[in-house]
C-alpha cells in the first residue's frame, strides 16, 4: 500500500490553544477519508498542515513531501476546495479556462470543455449569470480536469441546497474519483457522505478518537436497543455509550460479538453520526 498522507505525532498550537494534539495516521492511495468533528475540533488546522499552509510539530509527509517546506512541488499534485462558491463572479467561463491553463501544469482544458459540454454552461457566460448549481458544476468540472493525486475538500457544499449537494457528491464519485486518486473531506452533514467514504476519522479536542475503514465499523461496533430488564444484562458487556430513547436503552458496544447480544433486543450497525456521538460522549460518561 502507498501512503499518500502520513502523520506521526503531529501537533499544532496557537498560543496556549493546542489545536492539533499529537495525532498519527496514514491515508492510503485510492481512499476517500471523511474527517469528522465538532466546531473547534482541529479539522481545518489539520487540513492546513496537510496543505502546507501552516507549520506543525512532528512528522508530516504528503505525497512523499514535507508540505510546509516543499509546498510548491506539493501544489502541483493537490487540489483544494474550501467552498465551491468562491469563483470570481465577474469572470467569463472561457477566461477561467484560459487562466487555469496558464497557471496549472496539470490542468487539461480539453477535459474541462468535455465536461462542460455535458452541462448547460456556456463558455461565454459570466460566473454571476450562472445559477448556484451551475457554479458548482463549473467548479467541479475544472477541478476534475486537474490531474491531481490528492483532493482536499473542506466543507465543500456549505450553502448549497440538498439537490446540489447530492449532485456534487455523485459527480465527484462518477467523474472524478478513481483508485489513483485520494480524497479527504470534512463536512457537518456526515449522513450525506457516509456511503461514499472508504474511511472515517473522528477528531475531537485536537485528538484522533477513531480512525477506521468503513467496512470495519460493522465488525467492530454494534448498537443494541433493549428493554430496561435486558439492558441490565447487556451492561455487563461494558457498552461504550448509552442513552434513553422512548423508554428503551440504546447502547453502543465496541469489540463485542453480536452473538453475545443476541436475544437482548434489536441490533444494528450505528451510522457515522451515532458512532461519533457514542465515541465522544461515551468517553465523557
Ligand atoms: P475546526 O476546523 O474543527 O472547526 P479549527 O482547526 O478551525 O477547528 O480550530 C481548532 C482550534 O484552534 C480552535 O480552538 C480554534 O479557536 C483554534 N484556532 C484555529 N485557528 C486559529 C488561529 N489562526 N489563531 C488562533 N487560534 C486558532
Amino acid at each position: 500500500m502507498t501512503s499518500i498522507v502520513s502523520a506521526r505525532n503531529v501537533s499544532k498550537s496557537y498560543g496556549s490553544t493546542l489545536a492539533v494534539d499529537n495525532v498519527s495516521f496514514d491515508i492510503e492511495k485510492g481512499r476517500i477519508m471523511g474527517l469528522i468533528g465538532p466546531n473547534g475540533a482541529g479539522k481545518t488546522t489539520l487540513l492546513k498542515a496537510v496543505l502546507g499552509l501552516t507549520d506543525c510539530q512532528g512528522t508530516l509527509s504528503v505525497l512523499g513531501l514535507d508540505p510546509f517546506r516543499q509546498r510548491k512541488d506539493l501544489m502541483q499534485n493537490i487540489c483544494f476546495i474550501a467552498d465551491v462558491a468562491v469563483l470570481p463572479r465577474w469572470i467569463k467561463v472561457s477566461q477561467l479556462l484560459d487562466f487555469l491553463e496558464s497557471i496549472h501544469p496539470r490542468f487539461s482544458r480539453e477535459r474541462a470543455e468535455e465536461l462542460l459540454a455535458q452541462t448547460k454552461i456556456h463558455k461565454t457566460a459570466k460566473v454571476r449569470e450562472l445559477s448556484k448549481g451551475m457554479v458548482t458544476q463549473l467548479h467541479l468540472s475544472i477541478i476534475t480536469a486537474i490531474d491531481a493525486k490528492l483532493l482536499v475538500l473542506d466543507e465543500p457544499t456549505i450553502g448549497l441546497d440538498i439537490i446540489f449537494r447530492k449532485d456534487f457528491y455523485a459527480n465527484l464519485l462518477n467523474d472524478y474519483f478513481d483508485e489513483e486518486r485520494t480524497i479527504i473531506i470534512t463536512t457537518h452533514q456526515v449522513e450525506e457522505i457516509e456511503n461514499l467514504l472508504t474511511d472515517v476519522m473522528f477528531i475531537n479536542d485536537g485528538r484522533v478518537v477513531l480512525d477506521t475503514p468503513m467496512e470495519a465499523v460493522s465488525e467492530r461496533y454494534v448498537e443494541l436497543m433493549a428493554t430496561a430488564e435486558n439492558a441490565a444484562k447487556a451492561k455487563h458487556l461494558n457498552p461504550i455509550y448509552e442513552k434513553d430513547v422512548f423508554g428503551k436503552k440504546v447502547m453502543t458496544f465496541e469489540g463485542v460479538e453480536r452473538e453475545q447480544l443476541q436475544g437482548l433486543g434489536d441490533l444494528r450497525t450505528p451510522d457515522v453520526a451515532d458512532l461519533f456521538v457514542a465515541k465522544v460522549k461515551g468517553a465523557a460518561q
